[in-house]
């Protein structure tokens, strides 16, 4: 037997001398080096009592210790639980009872409250900082074996986001990562001449499935730094081949004035996924950069999906075509063209942990994931996502998709960018409501806005009103948070368009 996803990742590499991590204090760390930081965890885990299959949870800073935390765990056979260091002990104590963790690795300076919130249960706390030490040092000795697991195995429980009803703790199992990331290095071109500038968070299957598990399939190097700081990856971009990013990084760094053409020549690709990249961001930094942005899509079920290509043409507003292997669909209602975007594949989950209902309703009778994502899809089968299904208003018993109206909004010369949602009226079921963020130096002009939308839309998809706002709140994946606009413009004295 073997370990399907350790083998893979981590095994061929363990004596090997070639760098891996470049750190922010210009240290560099070897394979061999993180292979015994990863033993050493192993050996702790081993130490707890840790058994395959049992869920050990993280709660830390960005480090390469925590990285080592996710190769450990997959070591010894363990489920790794990344949460966001942004969750609340509430929310924290919520994902731990959830899946019944044995184990939660903390920041020092959260432990003394975590410990009292959840004293009497039998979890185990320990301690790891952004500097790698901490308490778990000292338990046990290094530990090199490593435990059989199968593809079908589970590696990771990543809880989705919960934007409605209570976050559901995602079952993927080693083969679901592992034949997403083989089939990323390929269709990105990955090899071990490439280093990643690597600045996105790793509770997140963005930054460590995908950005992780694919530069070390590959052999590349990463550039590791704690978060995105537009000028600490100024710094690092002529030392990088490929950087992954939400369309929030993008944006930062072309209001920089230090990000131009020539920091960008050692670059071959820059990635985009998480959330819509505006197709104004993509011009302007191809215009500045001479680099087109590939963008991709995903979900924290399914991984990867879909991805404009390597080569061959990458069209702004899409997300490109499936990959290889998975099957995405579309499914339409009669003469409709948007439908729910479905996908089959070995990069769709296990199942939400302990929710066979909420599984059950997430697979098609024919088994696809229901993405609860609007898609459609182009004469050459490129995907295009047109929102959320639970973004989608409904007024009037009328579909109103709330992208549509943002593209037109957007492309007015005096809006930077907007979201529209549907807030309840007791006429129409919903109203819509479009939130707008001026372009800088320019003032929305209400009236001509109006106009145009007019000579678009049908009368029943003009937003009945404006609101301008200095910005829309997003979460760290850039994800524009339309449940707080909800609750923004509810509060706010509603202007009407003239
Ligand atoms: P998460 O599970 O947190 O990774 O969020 C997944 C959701 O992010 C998807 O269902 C989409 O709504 C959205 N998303 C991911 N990538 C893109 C993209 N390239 N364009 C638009 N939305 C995206």
């Amino acid at each position: 037997m073997a370990n399907h996803l350790y083998d893979a990742l981590f095994a061929r590499h363990e004596t090997s001398d070639h760098a891996f991590l470049h750190l922010p204090d210009d240290t560099v760390l070897t394979h061999r080096s993180f292979a015994q930081i990863t033993a050493a965890l192993a050996g702790m885990l081993a130490a707890l009592g840790i058994r395959p299959g049992d869920r050990v949870a993280a709660q830390v800073e960005k480090s390469p210790t925590s990285l080592a935390l996710y190769a450990a765990c997959l070591r010894v056979g363990a489920v790794f639980l990344p949460l966001n260091i942004a969750y609340t002990d509430h929310e924290v104590a919520f994902f731990l009872k959830d899946c019944a963790a044995s184990v939660l690795f903390c920041d020092p300076s959260r432990a003394d409250q975590l410990r009292q919130g959840l004293s009497g249960s039998t979890l185990k706390i320990l301690t790891m900082a952004p500097d790698g030490t901490g308490d778990w040092q000292t338990a046990g000795d290094p530990q090199t074996r490593i435990t059989d697991r199968t593809g079908d195995d589970l590696a990771a429980i990543l809880y989705t986001s919960g934007t409605t009803g209570r976050p559901k703790g995602a079952m993927l199992s080693h083969d679901n990562l592992l034949s997403n990331a083989r089939t990323l290095v390929n269709l990105w071109g990955f090899s071990d001449a490439d280093t990643l500038l690597h600045a996105l968070p790793v509770y997140h299957s963005h930054g460590l499935f995908v950005a992780c598990n694919v530069s070390i399939l590959a052999g590349a190097q990463m550039i590791y730094l704690q978060k995105f700081d537009p000028d600490h990856v100024i710094n690092a971009l002529p030392r990088s081949t490929v950087m992954m990013g939400v369309p929030t990084f993008y944006t930062r760094l072309l209001a920089c004035d230090g990000f131009d053409r020539e920091v960008s020549q050692s670059m071959r690709l820059f990635i985009s996924g998480s959330a819509p990249l505006l197709a104004q961001t993509h011009e302007a930094f191809e215009a500045l950069t001479g680099h087109r942005i590939l963008e991709r899509y995903g979900l924290t079920e399914t991984s990867m999906n879909t991805s404009n290509p390597l080569t061959g043409p990458r069209k702004s507003g899409t997300v490109g075509l499936p990959l290889p292997g998975v099957d995405v669909r579309i499914e339409t209602t009669d003469n409709e063209t948007t439908g729910e975007i479905e996908v089959k594949g070995p990069n769709v989950f296990k199942g939400y942990w302990g929710l066979k209902d909420k599984t059950a309703e997430a697979f098609t009778e024919d088994g696809y994931f229901r993405t609860g994502d609007l898609g459609e899809i182009d004469e050459d089968g490129y995907i295009t996502i047109v929102g959320r299904s639970k973004d989608l208003i409904i007024s009037g018993g009328l579909n109103i998709y709330p992208k549509e109206i943002e593209t037109i909004i957007d492309a007015q010369p005096d809006v930077y960018e907007s979201a529209v949602i549907g807030l309840p009226d007791p006429d129409f079921g919903e109203r819509v409501i479009a939130m707008i963020v001026e372009a800088p130096g320019h003032t929305l002009d209400q009236g001509a806005l109006s106009k145009v939308l007019a000579q678009s839309l049908a009368k029943f998809k003009l937003p009945k009103e404006m609101i301008t706002v200095s910005g829309l709140p997003r979460n760290a994946m850039g994800k524009v948070m339309k449940k707080d606009l909800r609750d923004i413009a509810s509060q706010q004295k509603l202007t009407s368009p003239p």
